[in-house]
């Protein structure tokens, strides 16, 4: 038999998920041997893939389509990168899908490459099929650290393919269907003070005492939002409102020295239906004033922001057809929001209905012998049978 005929021998879900799972593709690192293959395996089975490079291009987003030439697809949306395994214990080689216990234990396979793999094999299946609506996939980069690869990928994808209509952002929720998630942005602060010896405290600037000012303004802020009445959008959390917490905090030389550097972060949980760059900006807009006031003493103190990430919550939708979708094809008729955030907001933002769901449980996600069940991996193909049903009818 040539090589080829077998190469083109479509692969299983689990044979996918063990190819994708040897590639050991930390945010940090390059994605592009796990891009290679997939453009590889799906060309091998007629389908062409578009890749969109980061700005350095060591990674790559990579879409495709298949079934009629039209708008109105269904999006299959998994993010391609996994958190490190540095300074975790495992008890198999986290690169490669072990099976015990009923259990699929690698790194990735709950968060998110399980469902990375499902696509894949849905998106061969509906080409092989020849589908009445089409089916997209889009995997990303950088989820891990902040959402930051989607915006671009989403975008480029608008310019290559028909425009999708429902994306199905298949982040672990042991298949349950989620319509929102609350929002999210941080600030790396850095306050630069001036060092005069303590005993001189009103011709020093110290970072430390001024960054206190900033984290005040939190506490206050949080204290504000609490007592204001809760927005109905708000009501499926917990809690049912937005936060803003200072998570680590450094500077300063010694006790009797006023501190020139204090650095920290501080995030803001948005929940849905309250503007996200509001509370940026009231914070931006704190720094400013407080930075001026600085400089007043000591022209060479201030406070630099870096902004770290931004992702947009997932607003429940209206009749969402991606959340009707989700419902009809797992029987789950009721809908939650969760904690964590997700590309569904960036694509929601960007025009399409979106709703998570997903093999897994997102509390098996980041461990050290990370495990994806193989009752939710079946769970998970039997949504993408029906899916493929459903897009043939
Ligand atoms: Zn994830």
């Amino acid at each position: 038999m040539p090589a080829s005929t077998v190469a083109s021998a479509p692969l299983s879900p689990r044979q996918i998920l063990d190819r994708l799972v040897k590639f050991p593709t930390v945010s940090r690192d390059t994605n592009l041997p796990l891009v290679d293959w997939v453009e590889e395996y799906l060309a091998g089975h007629g389908i062409q893939s578009h890749r969109h490079y980061n700005e350095d291009g060591t990674k790559a987003a990579l879409f495709a389509h298949a079934g009629p030439w039209e708008e109105g697809a269904v999006v299959l949306s998994g993010h391609t990168d996994v958190v490190p395994v540095d300074g975790q214990h495992w008890t198999s080689d986290p690169w490669t899908v072990t099976e015990r216990d009923g259990r699929l234990y690698g790194r990735g396979t709950c968060d998110m490459k399980g469902f990375d793999a499902l696509a894949i094999w849905a998106l061969v299946e509906a080409h092989r099929r020849g589908v009445n609506r089409p089916l997209q996939i889009a995997l990303s980069y950088d989820e891990e650290v902040g959402c930051t690869g989607a915006p671009p990928m989403i975008a480029a994808m608008q310019g290559v393919l028909p425009k999708g209509a429902a994306a199905i952002i298949g982040e672990p929720s042991t298949m349950k269907v989620i319509n929102g998630h609350k929002g999210g942005t941080g600030f790396h602060v850095h306050v630069k003070g001036f060092e005069v010896h303590s005993s001189l405290l009103p011709y020093g600037v110290s970072a430390i005492m001024e960054g206190a000012r900033l984290i005040q303004w939190a506490n206050d802020r949080n204290a504000m939002i609490q007592a204001q009445p809760r927005a109905p959008q708000a009501l499926a959390f917990d809690p049912p409102f937005t936060t803003l917490h200072v998570g680590m905090i450094s500077g300063g030389t010694a006790h009797n020295i006023t501190a020139a550097d204090c650095r920290f972060a501080l995030e803001m949980r948005v929940v849905p239906g309250e503007d996200l760059e509001a509370h940026a900006q009231a914070f931006i807009v704190e720094v400013a004033r407080l930075d001026a006031a600085m400089k007043q003493l000591r022209p060479e103190a201030g406070i630099h922001l870096d902004r770290f990430f931004g992702v947009p919550a997932l607003t429940p939708e209206r009749e969402g057809e991606a959340e009707a979708i989700c419902r009809r094809l797992t029987g789950d008729n009721a809908t939650g929001v969760v904690s964590y955030g997700t590309e569904a907001g960036q694509f929601q933002e960007a025009g399409y209905s979106a709703a998570i769901c997903g093999p897994g449980d997102i509390a098996q996600a980041h461990q050290a012998d990370e495990w994806l069940s193989l009752a939710e991996f079946e769970a998970g193909h039997r949504f993408m049978q029906r899916l493929l049903d459903e897009l043939s009818r």
